[in-house]
């Protein structure tokens, strides 16, 4: 039986999540859950799932919760805030911790996870990308197996060698005779249109991703490819490899997600139709494989598949997400920062679509940081550059 907390339930990742639970509830049993605001969504989960925690981020949410279940004198216990979210991460009879939250938000409970010795299934990358080495250094010093959820970086991970897989952020690429990683990206919404409607895309437009259906912020991020960049950061780290290892390339259909290139010239691609519940399913149930009700790619009905080159000048926030890693970490975590707020910006309408590239080069050229030595560093160079990012929105770009 895995003992599961969830971080993140009530998102597009940790819906897929339970999805997956609730079709084999005599092997997953979900201890912990953990959101921030969404109560309609977490009393189902609740009622559902029974947890032994439920966490709220969001305080007052946590209160409201807690009123509801004890007027139904349920026994599960409602906890609030940061520092629960992180108890519930290393409860001892937890062998499985899924980090799903938005953004960074869930650094903390991961890394409270990681350091109680949690198998760790990853979907949010931002925390790689803001603290990679730290992390990375962590899973070496306690030796713990992590599975990445991102679909790329889970297609990946499948397409190599099990003793790779067994130490990952431990091996050289070279080792195993691969000369580079691919990551595929569909290229967004927008990557026909002219440049200049750019400015006048609507949040509705961007998340209308055609490939995948996910949260708006990550929608938006796949708008502008910025996600591509956070995966590629995120990849550098995981797979331990450097910028000549990895290769970005569009492919529209979003069929082939990524490959693995070996020096005698073989290649490794990892199929699928894009579907999350395939990645999470696989990182589940890993080592063991899973006997799938998804629908498997029918190749004989497949219409065309192509790959293009990346113009990056279409693309300027994968580039400036390039560029800010080949800097320093301080940087990224600037970028992260200040993207998270702009998104949110255009999300609730307040910037153009186009902004979100001016706010972040902006914010980089104006803030400069020490490298963080760790996490609680890292969270607060955050925090000022989210403070100072709110700053401009409301001075120079508010309605
Ligand atoms: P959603 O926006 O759908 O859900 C986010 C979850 O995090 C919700 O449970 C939400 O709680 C919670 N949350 C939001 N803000 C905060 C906060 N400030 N503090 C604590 N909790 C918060 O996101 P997704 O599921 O789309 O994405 C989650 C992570 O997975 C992201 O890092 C994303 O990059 C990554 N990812 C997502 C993919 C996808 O297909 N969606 C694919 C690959 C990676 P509440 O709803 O209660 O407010």
């Amino acid at each position: 039986m895995k003992y599961i907390t969830l971080l993140g339930s009530t998102g597009s990742i940790g819906c897929n999540v339970l999805n997956v639970v609730k079709h084999n509830l005599n092997y997953f049993k979900i201890t912990a859950l953990v959101a921030r605001k969404n109560i309609s969504l977490i009393i189902k989960q609740c009622l559902f799932f029974k947890p032994k925690y439920v966490c709220m981020i969001n305080k007052k949410s946590a209160k409201i919760l807690k009123n509801y279940l004890s007027s139904i004198n349920s026994k599960i216990i409602v906890l609030s805030g940061i520092d629960d979210a992180c108890n519930v991460s290393v409860l001892s009879n937890i062998n499985m911790v899924i980090s799903a939250m938005s953004g960074i938000a869930g650094l903390l409970p991961t890394f409270s996870a990681l350091k109680a010795g949690k198998r760790i299934l990853l979907a949010s990358k931002e925390i790689l990308v803001v603290c990679g080495k730290i992390f990375m250094q962590e899973l070496k010093n306690n030796k713990i197996q992590l599975l990445p959820l991102d679909s790329e970086h889970s297609s990946i991970f499948q397409s190599l060698p099990i003793k790779f897989q067994k130490n990952l952020g431990r091996n050289n690429l070279k080792d195993f005779n691969i000369s580079k990683i691919i990551i595929t990206g569909s290229g967004g919404p927008f990557r026909k249109i002219k440049k200049s409607n750019l400015n006048y895309i609507t949040p509705e437009q961007a998340y209308n991703h055609p490939n995948w259906k996910m949260g708006k912020k990550i929608s938006v991020d796949s708008a502008t490819m910025i996600n591509k960049g956070f995966e590629y950061i995120a990849a550098r780290y995981l797979f331990n490899a450097n910028d000549k290892q990895i290769e970005l390339l569009i492919h529209p259909q979003s069929i082939i997600h990524s490959m693995i290139c070996y020096n005698n010239g073989h290649i490794s691609a990892q199929l699928s139709y894009p579907d999350m519940k395939i990645y999470i399913s696989y990182a589940m149930y890993y080592p063991n494989s899973v006997t799938s009700k998804l629908r498997l790619l029918d190749l004989h009905n497949l219409n065309k598949i192509n790959f293009e080159s990346i113009n990056f000048n279409r693309y300027p926030c994968l580039k400036l997400a390039i560029e800010a890693n080949n800097t320093n970490q301080s940087s990224v975590i600037i970028l992260n920062a200040a993207n998270e707020v702009a998104v949110y910006a255009f999300i609730n309408k307040l910037i153009k679509f186009t902004d979100i590239i001016i706010i972040n080069k902006l914010v980089l050229e104006k803030l400069n940081f020490l490298e963080p030595k760790d996490v609680q560093e890292v969270i607060y160079i955050y925090k000022i550059v989210k403070r100072f990012t709110k700053k401009i929105i409301f001075t120079k770009f508010g309605k």
